[in-house]
């Protein structure tokens, strides 16, 4: 296994539809995320950046290939450890926000800790309530709140667990520029932090860019990989 926080090898994902065909979505990928960075994926729409992602994750099984985090091999846990390990460790930003829509603002963010019995520090939360402009929003029912505020909600829920290692699809999607830009500069200035590590998937190349690595997909595979000055 090479050094890093998130490494993959030999990396494969199928897909068997109804009608008994297959689909590779992508095939003996190697991937390293390092620890103290923030790794962008990015390529166009349907290459499998998703796909890839939840794998990294351990959201999803890869058809072959195996995948570490923080050294540990997701790929030969079973389950529980599975779900255990990610509970402590790993933060996922989802493209839906997967937000509860009936609860609150707060409740929703206070969820993972409370279900995982962790302390609440009210105050960080109120923090960060308010760098991304959701002061007041603490009793709104989710569902009422716009795609962009929603997507901020489901961000704020995801650092105040205070993961080691955060995946984000497209977290930018729903948001305008601006608040796009402040959303992106949270999670990278989260990345830089000692002992944290962000992949994010995006197909804003403005804001891979702004990352340290960059690895870009397209039919089933990386095309390119590294900094961004080696790719220009
Ligand atoms: P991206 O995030 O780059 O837009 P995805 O990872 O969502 O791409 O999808 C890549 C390909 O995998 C698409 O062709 C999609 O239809 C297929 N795919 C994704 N999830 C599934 C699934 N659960 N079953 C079958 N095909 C899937
Ligand atoms: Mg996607």
């Amino acid at each position: 296994m090479r050094d890093g926080v998130v490494v993959a090898e030999q990396l494969s994902k199928n897909f068997v539809s109804g009608d008994g065909t297959p689909t590779v979505v992508f095939n003996d990928l190697s991937f390293v995320a390092a620890g103290g960075a923030m790794t962008a994926i990015t390529g166009p729409s349907g290459c499998g950046k998703s796909t890839l992602l939840y794998c990294l994750s351990g959201l999803e099984q890869p058809s072959q290939g195996n995948v570490w985090v923080l050294g540990e091999e997701l790929t030969k846990k079973n389950q529980r450890n599975l779900a255990l390990f990610r509970r402590s460790h790993i933060g996922f930003v989802f493209q839906s926000y997967n937000l509860v829509p009936s609860m609150t603002v707060r409740d929703n963010i206070l969820l993972p800790l409370t279900l995982s019995h962790r302390k609440v520090d009210q105050g960080s939360i109120d923090a960060l309530m308010d760098k991304f402009h959701l002061s007041g929003h603490d009793n709104d029912a989710a569902s009422s709140l716009s795609g962009g505020e929603q997507q901020r909600v489901s961000l704020i829920r995801t650092l105040v667990a205070d993961p080691d290692v955060v995946f984000a699809d497209e977290p930018t999607g729903a948001l305008d520029q601006k608040s796009g830009q402040l959303v992106f500069s949270q999670l990278r200035d989260f990345s830089h932090r000692p002992g944290k590590c962000v992949v994010v998937v995006t197909h804003d190349l403005r804001l891979a860019r702004q990352c340290d690595v960059v690895y870009t997909m397209s039919d089933g595979g990386f095309v390119a990989s590294g900094n961004v000055e080696e790719q220009a």
